[in-house]
């Protein structure tokens, strides 16, 4: 690769400074714009969650926010480089992504607190900031209101199930009916954007009870879903009930008959699938069918920041960031972490050096993962190098078997590749 020029852009994007030239185009060059915020508390660990998330350390968060804050100073006095980006990337706004655990577990004036710190490393104006809540934490009309008034633009819910019984197994702290109050007030409160979270393959579930949850959410007019098929993690106690036999799962066959029925389900209902595991409502017909290389209104731009394999900064206890050439992790345990900001220490557990070739591999497997695919452009702006000579060999082949296919200067999944998709990423690698 060959960073030739580097010139500043008068009036571009604030965060935009560079354009150096590479292969005979200009690429735009970023500083950070992503930022990932993670809260490490629960009330009660679900059955199945193996997130680095801790319950009944509510007497931390204080000390936690203070720490996080100083995580947040110490980033923004570091700040990497402006590195190269495609012109996709460089066109998503600024991002901030609070996850957890349960970042609804924040009083309002601790939200405050971390966004100002952030505000430092991230533009809050006209930025995406997105909180994760648990349904059975939102504390009202009132905290929500305030949330939406500290900048907070869109919010996810895990809600999971709508059938209290598969909740209980789960774990969960609310009910169906309590998933549905809580959404209420959120659009009570202002939120325009909000994702629901589901799991499909849940202990005991029948495909009739999938559908009939697909039926009811759709008609509670949400804007984004995101369903997550069940994976039992090994240090989970759902592992250990599934393993030994106290409770069963739904087949692949089974599983799979749910995802191809929210497929149809979501697509009559006027939702545009724009990655394998995410759909956001578009209105008009017309606006779908022209919307295969642009993403739908209420697209989660932080993740889509993600599946183009952007660079993305993270604070907080065991939170990933990703830096070419490197990614990190930040040390898992609360106190610790707590501990080593107070020493003044950057609070990193790992640094895992990158290489082109990881980029190169991340960049398809994170793209091929959006329906969109993988553009050309964007693969030789982000990895320095043409696609088909890093790929065109695999990519024929992938073609050759129908499982990807080449439109307009992209690369992506064939319907046949989506139900393969794991023989394609491993192409990659
Ligand atoms: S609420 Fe979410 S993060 Fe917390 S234990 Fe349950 S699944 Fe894990």
């Amino acid at each position: 690769m060959e960073l030739v020029v580097g010139l500043i852009e008068p009036g571009a994007d604030e965060h935009i400074r560079l354009r150096p030239v590479l292969f005979g185009f200009v690429v735009p060059c970023v500083t950070m714009k992503h930022l990932y915020i993670h809260i490490p508390f629960c009330h009660r660990r679900c059955a199945y969650c193996d997130f680095n998330t801790y319950a009944n350390m509510e007497d931390r968060i204080e000390a936690y926010v203070q720490a996080l804050c100083s995580e947040l100073r110490m980033l923004a006095a570091e700040p990497p480089p402006p590195a190269p980006i495609s012109p996709e990337a460089a066109a998503l706004p600024p991002t901030i992504f609070f996850g957890g655990g349960t970042p609804t577990m924040l009083a309002l004036d601790q939200f405050e607190r971390v966004l100002n710190a952030a505000h430092a490393l991230v533009p809050l104006e006209g930025a995406e900031i997105s909180s994760e809540a648990n349904p059975g934490t939102v504390l009202g009309r009132d905290y929500l209101r305030g949330l939406r008034s500290l900048g907070v633009n869109r919010l996810s819910m895990g809600v999971q199930s709508l059938h209290d019984p598969t909740l209980r197994i789960l774990g969960r702290i609310h009910t169906a009916d309590e998933a549905y109050r809580s959404y209420v007030e959120a659009r009570e409160a202002g939120f325009a954007n909000i994702n629901l979270d589901f799991i499909f393959g849940l202990p005991g579930q029948e495909l009739a009870q999938w559908e009939a949850t697909l039926n009811a959410v759709t008609a509670w007019g949400v804007d984004h879903f995101a369903l997550y098929s069940l994976i039992l993690e090994e240090s989970t106690p759902l592992y250990a009930q599934v393993t030994s036999g106290r409770m069963q799962v739904p087949d692949d066959e089974a599983t799979g008959a749910m995802y191809e029925a929210a497929l149809g389900h979501f697509a009559a209902a006027g939702y545009m699938q724009y990655e394998i595991s995410n759909w956001a409502y578009e209105q008009a017909e017309g606006s779908r069918q022209q919307a295969e290389v642009r993403f739908p209104q209420f697209a989660c731009r932080h993740n889509i920041a993600y599946w183009l394999n952007s660079d993305y900064l993270a604070a907080g206890a065991g939170a990933h960031g990703h830096v070419f050439p490197r990614r990190y992790y930040d040390i898992l345990g609360i106190d610790e972490y707590i501990r080593a900001v107070n020493e003044g220490r950057r609070p990193v557990a790992e640094t895992t050096p990158l290489t082109p070739a990881d980029l190169a591999a991340e960049t398809m497997m994170m793209g091929m993962r959006l329906n969109i695919g993988v553009g050309e452009a964007h693969f030789a702006a982000r990895c320095g190098r043409p696609l088909d000579e890093v790929y065109g060999e695999a990519i024929s082949e992938l073609v050759d078997q129908g499982l990807v296919e080449r439109v307009a200067g992209r690369v992506r999944l064939t319907p046949r590749g989506r139900m393969f998709g794991n023989r394609v990423f491993a192409r990659f690698l």
